[in-house]
């Protein structure tokens, strides 16, 4: 069931016990009314009429009495009457016939005699409906009577079966009022419900962008809508991260092939060549021989590039230990030498105390090989190449200075793409992952490496890592 009609059900239970309630409760208390005024007349009548009555004859005679027949027509007013009897039951005076009179009405009136008090019952006259009668003692010239005062509840009766029918029809009316009224509140209540709900009908998978619609941002469904919506925006966020990460692995895979086919086409073409002539010519054997194992080598070396990106992306665990800084790039600065063979000067500048920071020595190792590498690659012959390290505050740096041919400002944000490549460098050997890789490993340890060159002056790159890697052990 809805909900709207379920609020409409409890209301209308709620709202209906309420007026059954009341109801029930104002047509007791008029009932009581009623029937108390006719209680209260009918008593002070009697005694009215007990004052009035005149008793004639004496003791052992018969008695007469009487009642002013003035007084008689007050007394009797609104169905009132009135009459009078002996130790015997004997009816001397009356305003009515008793006649009718049932046990009711003798019961109260041999109460009166047997206890000497006033007495009140209900007794049967007209046979219609039942009587109060009140009856009390009158003691006149040494005789003891009996005076009954009554009056038909009838009338009493009659106004209440008005006043139910009235009441039971107002209460229903106010009843259905009230049910309609609650379902129009439950209506106008969840109407942003069922916009919310039209608007999130509309949404596809494919379009996050679009928001639930708050009426009242403030009431429940607002708030509702407004944490819906926060949760839609993580959500669009999350896919575009997801879009963005698939984009980039396909964009990876498809510049991977594309670098691998270069030395694999080669590699084939070489082998082609052997097959055909190679055996008959040593010259030819010995030259597509050192170009085979050239491009293996070059693919080899993409592949290694290749893992260490995947590692790094899988988030491979660092293994964090505390390292001198300074003797991590005199290690790199000797290979460097060693690659450099000469044509340009690689050179290591120390520091004046130790920089000693917690990382993993093994990828800062293989990043500052990357710096220098590129450093000792893109410097003209007859260059310089000087690498330090020092304290920034917080920071633990190695700085890789060069004096080659620098990168234009455009470009230094790019060249920490994978595969991206300055065409001015084009010439020499490369696959344009070095630095996607050393960047990799400065932010695993939540570093960063900053780059500043002038083209035609050099460039230097610094490495920057905390003291303490948040990460790692
Ligand atoms: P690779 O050196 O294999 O091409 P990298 O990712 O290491 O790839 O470098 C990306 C590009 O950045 C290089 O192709 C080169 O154009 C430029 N680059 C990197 N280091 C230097 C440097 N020290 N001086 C000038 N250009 C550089």
């Amino acid at each position: 069931m809805p909900i709207r009609w379920r609020l409409t059900l409890y209301n209308a239970l709620a709202i209906g016990t309420i007026l059954a309630v009341l109801g029930l409760a104002l047509f007791l208390l008029v009932r009581h009314q009623q029937l108390s005024s006719i209680r209260s007349t009918v008593e002070s009548r009697a005694l009215a009429a007990a004052d009035d009555l005149r008793v004639t004859g004496g003791s052992g005679g018969s008695v007469g009495v009487t009642l002013d027949p003035e007084e008689v027509e007050e007394f009797t007013l609104d169905g009132v009457f009135i009459l009078v009897r002996d130790r015997d039951g004997e009816v001397l005076t009356q305003t009515v016939n008793p006649s009718a009179g049932g046990e009711g009405q003798d019961t109260v009136w041999r109460e009166v005699l047997r206890s000497g008090e006033a007495a009140s019952g209900t007794a049967e006259l007209s046979g219609k409906a039942p009587n109060y009668v009140y009856a009390m003692p009158v003691r006149e010239n040494g005789r003891t009577l009996v005076l009954e005062a009554g009056r038909s509840y009838n009338d009493a009766e009659e106004v209440m079966e008005s006043f139910g029918a009235i009441l039971a029809a107002v209460l229903g009316v106010a009843f259905l009022v009230s049910i309609v009224g609650a379902y129009l509140l439950a209506r106008a209540a969840l109407k942003p419900v069922d916009v919310v709900v039209s608007a999130a009908r509309e949404m596809t998978e494919g379009d996050l962008s679009r928001r639930l619609p708050a009426v009242n941002p403030k009431d429940e469904i607002g708030r509702l809508a407004g944490t819906i919506n926060v949760f839609l925006a993580r959500l669009e966020a999350a896919f575009v991260r997801q879009r963005e990460v698939i984009e980039r692995q396909w964009r990876f895979a498809a510049d991977a092939s594309h670098e691998l086919r270069t030395p694999v086409t080669a590699i084939l073409g070489h082998s082609r060549m052997l097959k055909r002539w190679g055996i008959k010519d040593p010259d030819t054997t010995r030259r597509s021989i050192d170009a085979i194992e050239t491009e293996s080598e070059r693919m080899r070396g993409l592949i290694e590039a290749l893992l260490a990106l995947t590692r790094g992306d899988d988030g491979a665990p660092l293994k964090i230990g505390k390292h001198d800084l300074g003797e991590v790039a005199e290690e790199a600065v000797e290979t460097a030498r060693a690659t450099a063979g000469g044509r340009v000067c690689v050179r290591y500048a120390p520091a004046a105390s130790d920089v000693e920071a917690r990382f993993d020595r093994g990828r800062v190792r293989e990043a500052a090989s990357i710096l220098l590498d590129n450093a000792v690659k893109y410097t003209p012959e007859g260059g310089n190449v000087t690498v330090g390290v020092s304290r920034r505050g917080k920071l633990a740096s190695l700085e890789v200075a060069d004096t080659g041919i620098g990168i234009p400002e455009d470009q230094i944000p790019l060249v920490f793409e994978r595969f991206y490549r300055v065409e001015s460098s084009r010439a020499e050997e490369g696959s344009g992952l070095g630095l996607s890789i050393a960047r990799q490993v400065a932010v695993a340890h939540g570093g960063t490496i900053e780059v500043k060159s002038t083209p035609g002056k050099g460039s230097t790159f610094t490495l920057l890592l905390p003291e303490r890697a948040p990460f790692g052990d």
